[in-house]
């Protein structure tokens, strides 16, 4: 299973826009909506990888600012990734929902497979990381994710702490990105993308740039945060199913592997 590991880790960095005139980022979620069909197999697989590219965004904040992380990274990035597609998003359900149903759908395949779980993983579960994104997403609107929890079986009980988890959570990255952000409405030129040619995976490739994913959320993170390096956001073939940031580089991969194992999953997902 995909583990979206960090060749280090690092950071989240919420946008301290709740409110204020952040400019929401084009996505799928709309693209989605509009159609008012069921999502295709690269809607789902363009939704995961939003939320998967601000996992390893909050890696770069955590790396590039020096935030102090209290607790498991991996999960403090995951909560970041779900508040920043909440925050930034004008239609963010689909994009969550999608998330965390292709989660479940990791946690079912994985069973099935006979897998055996590495409780002392530097991630959750799959199972548990479905389950952060629903918590979350329901603790800071309800509305919009109290079909989905009811449809999970999550307790009232827990449901009502999801708000407190939401809460600190957003309320921790404001104090800790005030210093990375940039009063700014135009990209500060510090952050690049690339899509890199494969031969195994060019219909991949050409999928993520019409979708102009990848630019669209450099085009914010340029805008919105002050890095101290350049930044590079691609997409590569890697020989594995894995995005992952690399601090060395300061640089963020999102492998052609990965993405076609989404579509993959994708496929047997309900819709
Ligand atoms: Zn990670």
């Amino acid at each position: 299973m995909p583990v979206l590991t960090t060749m280090r880790s690092a950071a989240f960095g919420l946008a301290l826009c709740v409110g204020t005139a952040v400019p929401l980022q084009p996505g799928l979620a709309q693209t989605e909506s509009e159609q008012a069909g069921p999502a295709t197999d690269f809607d789902i697989a363009l939704s995961n990888i939003i939320l998967i590219l601000h996992h390893e965004i909050g890696h770069a904040l955590i790396d590039q600012f020096a935030l102090p992380v209290i607790g498991q990274e991996e999960d403090a990035v995951d909560a970041f990734a779900t508040l920043m597609v909440l925050e930034t998003y004008d239609d963010p359900a689909p994009i969550l929902l999608d998330s965390a149903a292709m989660w479940f759908a990791f946690d079912r395949i994985f069973k099935a497979d006979g897998g055996e779980h590495a409780y002392y993983g530097e991630h959750d579960l799959d199972i548990q990381r479905a389950y952060r994104i629903l918590c979350i997403a329901h603790g800071y609107d309800p509305d919009s994710y109290a079909e989905e929890a009811r449809k999970r079986a999550i307790p009232d009980e827990r449901l009502e702490t999801c708000e407190y988890d939401a809460e600190l959570a957003l309320d921790s990255w404001d104090v800790l990105l005030e210093d990375a952000l940039r009063d700014s409405d135009k990209p500060q030129g510090m952050v690049s993308v690339e899509l890199k040619p494969s031969d195994d995976f060019d219909d991949l490739r050409i999928g993520l740039e019409d979708s102009g994913v990848l630019a669209d959320i450099a085009e914010w993170i340029d805008t919105h945060y002050n890095w101290p390096n350049p930044v590079m956001l691609e997409a590569a073939e890697c020989g594995e199913v894995n995005a992952f940031y690399d601090p060395q580089d300061v640089k963020i991969t999102m492998c052609y592997e990965m993405v076609d194992e989404l579509l993959v999953v994708a496929e047997t997902l309900d819709r």
